[in-house]
């Protein structure tokens, strides 16, 4: 058996435990990563959509309920680097207003400000490589030139830009970490949002964060070693962290601890880790871990046009008008962007009695949009961890008719492009976007964690991936959670250059 006595261990390899990974590698602290996944095989399945999406071949094989016992397999995918392996690579910093929260109330205010990250979405924007355009989204927050150029738009997504400038709206070039251009690994092969890159072009979390601190002297990785609960011990110190490695039940302690399982799975190992002294689950004196689940509201438009649209790569287009909402209702509002190219097997996974001969013909000459808007946090929108071990979720997105307003809006305006635009919701049975189940805060009545993700209620313990977010934005949440991570990682790095002992 391995034995190793590291000072940190961190608990998912996604974005969150990557950066910190980056972070705290070459500091001398001895780092042990737990990963219930393992690498993603390469293989030509990678690129198969039948593959993907009607086998799903790479999703988790566990199953939830909902709120009436119906049993799903969520859309969750464990492997190393975490979700950002089938991301879309759309990298957004959130906008100054949305760690404002809303003046009524419904979202609250971030404990930390838009300043506070501005230099680490910069760091983040390097990491990941992305590219974009400043100065011409009419949100943007104040910021530098992006690290790279944007990725120039296909015939077809430059046409509809010019139809939405026509009709009055700012397109923009979307931020993308996708390495194209001169000298990059992209080939446009067709096959990238919910896909997994075979070209390592996409910046995702294994290539751009994991990848590179393995070489490090000081860092282990273990794959296919499931977390299943923290111990806590004096002073509500974690003393140490349970797992399953193989046929292997293990325990391995540290002096801190870093949860970045994901916002739902770090929530379930908080909650199953409750014991005499923490009867409601660690972390969670506050009663609102698990709870104020988000996923925002995603709503897919496909805009038929008459030709073929052959577009590889149309996630390069996104208008943010009406961002704080429509001229004459505040509360629709939201972001548009374009969502990955749509092939026929992704229609049949969603509607399985569709004909094939139809879904691809469908898919053949759509211009694929996707709707979204802040999901506001709810307390009863909640990640229960059942007594026998099963996981219900029981999901209540906030603000759902303004979102349907905001969705109408768009789809007028499609209809002046397209003679036919169709509409599909995506729900909590794919939770790509979820955070907000161990929300950071001032107040320790009414958070699990303090502005530096750590734990009120233990000393040593950080919780770092998109469940630290009191509230969700109505934009994509990999690069907010990468840069808290980075700045949560450079506190512990100065702690631990300082003191030479992990915080
Ligand atoms: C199809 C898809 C498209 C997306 N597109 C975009 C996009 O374009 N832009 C964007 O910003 N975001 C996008 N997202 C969302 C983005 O990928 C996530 O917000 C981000 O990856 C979350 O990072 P995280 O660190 O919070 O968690 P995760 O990425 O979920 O990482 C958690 C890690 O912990 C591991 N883990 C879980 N439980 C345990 C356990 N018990 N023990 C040990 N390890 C465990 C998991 O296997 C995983 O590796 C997309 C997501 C999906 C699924």
């Amino acid at each position: 058996m391995e034995t190793l006595n590291p000072d940190v261990v961190i608990i998912g390899s996604g974005v969150g435990g990557g950066t910190i990974a980056r972070q705290l590698a070459g500091t001398g602290a001895r780092i042990l990563i737990l990963e219930r996944g393992d690498f993603l095989p390469e293989e030509p399945q990678n690129a198969d959509a039948e593959a993907v999406f009607v086998q799903a071949r790479y999703k988790t094989t566990e199953e939830y309920q909902d709120p009436t016992g119906r049993r799903y397999r969520p859309g969750q995918y464990y492997y190393v680097g975490g979700h950002t392996k089938f991301y879309g690579t759309a990298m957004f910093r959130f906008r100054e207003s949305d760690f404002r929260g809303r003046e009524d109330g419904t979202a609250p205010a971030w404990p930390i400000s838009y300043g506070d990250l501005a230099p680490f979405y910069a760091e983040a924007e390097r990491i990941f490589g992305v590219r974009g355009q400043a100065g011409h989204d009419p949100t943007d927050p104040p910021r530098d030139a992006y690290p790279h150029p944007p990725i120039p738009h296909e015939p077809v997504i430059a046409r509809m830009a010019d139809a939405l400038r026509r009709q009055g709206l700012r397109p923009f070039h979307m931020p993308s970490a996708v390495d194209y251009g001169p000298g990059g690994s992209c080939r446009r092969c067709g096959t990238c949002d919910a896909f997994i890159c075979r070209f390592g072009a996409k910046g995702d979390g294994e290539t751009r964060l994991i990848r590179p601190v393995l070489n490090h002297p000081d860092v282990t990785l273990w794959t296919n070693a499931r977390v299943t609960r923290l111990i806590a011990g004096e002073g509500g110190r974690i003393t140490a962290v349970e797992l399953q490695r193989g046929d292997q039940r293990l325990r391995v302690s540290a002096r801190t601890f870093v949860l970045s399982a994901g916002a739902i799975n770090s929530a379930l190992i908080l909650l199953r880790s409750a014991d005499a002294a923490h009867p409601q689950g660690l972390a969670n004196r506050s009663g609102v871990v698990g709870r104020h689940l988000m996923n925002h509201h995603l709503t897919g438009l496909m805009g038929l046009m008459p030709g073929r649209n052959d577009t590889k790569f149309p996630k390069t287009l996104s208008v943010n008008d009406f961002y704080h909402g429509l001229p004459q209702d505040s509360g629709a509002r939201g972001n548009i962007q374009m969502l990955g190219k749509i092939q026929g097997p992704m229609i049949r996974a969603a509607y399985p009695v569709m004909p094939r001969p139809l879904a691809n013909l469908l898919a053949r000459h759509s211009v694929d949009w996707l709707c979204m808007s802040e999901d506001l946090p709810n307390r009863d929108s909640r990640v229960t961890a059942l007594h026998d071990g099963g996981v219900r979720i029981d999901y209540r997105p906030g603000a759902r008719p303004a979102h349907d307003r905001f969705v109408r809006h768009v789809r007028t305006r499609l209809r002046r492009i397209f003679p036919l635009v169709l509409r599909h919701d995506f729900g909590i049975e794919a939770p790509s976007h979820q955070c907000g189940t161990v929300r950071m805060g001032q107040d320790p009545d009414s958070s699990a964690l303090n502005a530096m993700c750590r734990a009120h209620d233990h000393p040593n313990l950080y919780v770092v991936d998109a469940g630290f977010f009191p509230s969700s934005a109505a934009l994509n949440p990999a690069l907010t959670v990468c840069a808290q991570a980075l700045r949560v990682g450079a506190h512990l790095r100065d702690a631990w250059r300082h003191d030479q002992t992990a915080p």
